[in-house]
């Protein structure tokens, strides 16, 4: 029998103030709580107040972490009803500075972390875990976390914060989420010479002993957790390609900076056409930037093109890359293996010869580097095109290729703008602009639940295909006349749930389905939803 302390300090089953009468009695509270009896709005009410009187955002997601190691349903409630507010701060851009600030700002210990000393007895240490029913992991090992590098151990907050959001837009209860870092070191001398850094101090394990490593990792996941999905998160490109590759035709996996962001990117593709009145099939698409977000938003338009009946070489011919060296074109020798079904024949051109040359409707920035979307390179996309389409997906937003305001303003108020990080609405000349926010919470969330939902074996291309239909066709008329390519955030449980029916439903067809109905579907939906009440 658990003592009323124990409970306090239980947040699955803290209420706090909340607790009845009744409830006081039953479980040893009285005495431990302030007499008034509040209900969970006011309960809400109160922690948001405590949390807009910090004055800086990283004060905000401090407060916000202790909250959920206090009270889970109040945590995830304020979180649901202030979506908007609150996303930005548990996750990108705040995160970005709370994983910078991790080893200064540490509490307590949340998720899971394994290290090269675990070698060998993964599995075993798996059991030490609290719950035995998890169904969605994301991992890290922190190599590249957004757009700010390898911060090592550090980067735990990336899985916590998608997680949440897990959590907040999709239903999943808390209990089916483990946060875990692949702490396997870091290159990064600043952090690691740091005596405060909480992680493993040595260089990163590579080669052998790092895909060992791994494998033992998803082994021991399969073994304890059979249910699990496990999502890819922020690992540095070529290993992200190598994981996903190694993985996806074996386990439930998917990596979501290559398939989650190429399916947020489609939809807002598939939205411009409402906009801009051309037709998807027609489109030209530049990217700004190589690597694996870029490569996986080219690698699922191909594929949507190729449902458009375009021939898969006719469809690549349509995606255009430039990196940090210019035109990815066929005669350089420093192109890496997932750039090749991209270089097409042309002279190798800087980035503003290359959208004068080639002409894109759509502009994609997914570089890291702040700054890349020059006047020079918007103007030029102005030039060519009536509403051209300008995506800075580089996060957070202190790294966005351009901000809303500049691309606005560069092309007369004629670009239609998509950013990874939140940017608030612009007035140009009188009219506000609303811009779109390109963000991964749109999809990832769906997916996992989507694959959850069905009993999925697999996580195909088609279903984020599907996923990115489901979400551009959940874009209401008045975002489109706002030049707002995404809903609302407010309404990320219902996209999320249509966009997860959709998923089932492709899963289903596909094959890759334990489920085999859409009823199946529904009743897991219904049943499996975690809304954040007290009970
Ligand atoms: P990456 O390191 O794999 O690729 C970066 C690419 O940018 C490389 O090809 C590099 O050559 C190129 N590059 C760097 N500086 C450049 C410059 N000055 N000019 C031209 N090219 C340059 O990284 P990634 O995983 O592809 O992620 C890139 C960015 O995309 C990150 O900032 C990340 O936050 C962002 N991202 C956004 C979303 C989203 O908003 N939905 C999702 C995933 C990733």
């Amino acid at each position: 029998m658990t003592g009323g302390q124990d409970i306090l300090k239980d947040s699955a089953r803290n209420k706090s103030t909340a607790f009845s009468r009744q409830e006081r009695e039953k479980y040893g509270l009285r005495g431990l709580l302030p007499y008034a009896v509040a209900d969970l709005e006011t309960q809400k009410m109160r922690a948001l107040e405590n949390m807009r009187r910090k004055a800086y955002d990283i004060e905000k997601y401090i407060f916000l972490n202790a909250l959920l190691e206090r009270n889970q349903v109040l945590f995830y409630r304020t979180l649901i009803d202030n979506i908007e507010e609150l996303m930005p701060l548990i996750y990108t851009p705040t995160v970005g500075q709370a994983c910078k600030e991790f080893a200064q700002i540490f509490r307590r210990a949340q998720g899971f972390y394994i290290t090269p000393e675990d070698r060998g007895e993964i599995h075993k240490i798996l059991g030490n875990w609290h719950e035995d029913d998890i169904r969605m992991i994301v991992v890290t090992d922190g190599e590249r976390i957004l757009g700010l590098g390898d911060l090592g151990a550090s980067g735990m907050g990336i899985p916590i914060g998608k997680l949440s959001l897990y959590v907040a837009a999709a239903g999943i209860h808390p209990k089916h989420c483990l946060p875990v870092m692949l702490d396997v070191g870091t290159n990064n001398q600043e952090i690691r010479s740091d005596p405060l850094y909480l992680g493993y101090p040595q260089p990163r394990i590579t080669g052998d002993a790092y895909d060992d490593l791994v494998e033992e990792f998803v082994a021991a996941v399969q073994q304890r957790y059979p249910r699990a999905l496990i999502q890819f998160e922020d690992f540095l490109t070529p290993n992200a390609y190598k994981l996903l590759n190694r993985y996806r035709d074996r386990v439930l996996c998917f990596n979501d900076d290559i398939q989650g962001t190429a399916a947020v990117a489609l939809s807002g593709v598939y939205a411009s056409t409402r906009i801009s009145g051309l037709n998807f099939k027609d489109l030209k698409i530049m990217f700004l930037g190589a690597g694996s977000a870029a490569t996986g938003i080219a690698d699922l338009m191909t594929s949507a093109f190729e449902a458009e009946g375009l021939p898969n070489e006719d469809a690549r011919r349509r995606l255009w890359f430039v990196d940090i060296n210019g035109l990815v074109v066929d005669g350089r020798t420093d192109l890496l293996p997932h750039n090749l079904p991209y270089a097409h024949k042309e002279n190798q051109l800087n980035f503003v010869d290359a959208i004068n040359h080639i002409k894109p409707h759509i502009l994609i920035g997914a570089t890291g580097a702040p700054g890349t979307f020059t006047e020079e390179a918007i103007r030029s996309m102005a030039a060519n095109h009536a509403r051209p389409a300008i995506f800075a997906l580089s996060n957070p937003t202190s790294r966005a290729e351009c901000t809303a305001e500049q691309a606005y303003e560069w092309s007369d108020g004629r670009a239609i703008f998509v950013s990874g990080s939140p940017f608030d609405p612009v007035t140009y000349k009188g009219t506000q602009l609303r811009p779109g926010q390109g963000n991964n919470a749109y999809i990832f969330p769906g997916i996992g639940l989507g694959a959850l939902a069905c009993g999925a074996t697999r996580v195909t291309d088609k279903m984020f295909l599907s996923a990115a239909r489901s979400l551009a066709a959940q874009v209401e008329q008045v975002q489109i006349d706002q030049g707002t390519l995404y809903p609302p955030l407010t309404q990320l449980q219902d996209v999320s749930r249509g966009i997860a029916q959709a998923v089932a439903e492709t899963a289903i067809y596909d094959g890759v389905a334990s489920m085999a109905s859409k009823k199946d579907v529904e009743t897991y939906l219904n049943n499996n939803w975690y809304d954040a009440t007290y009970t």
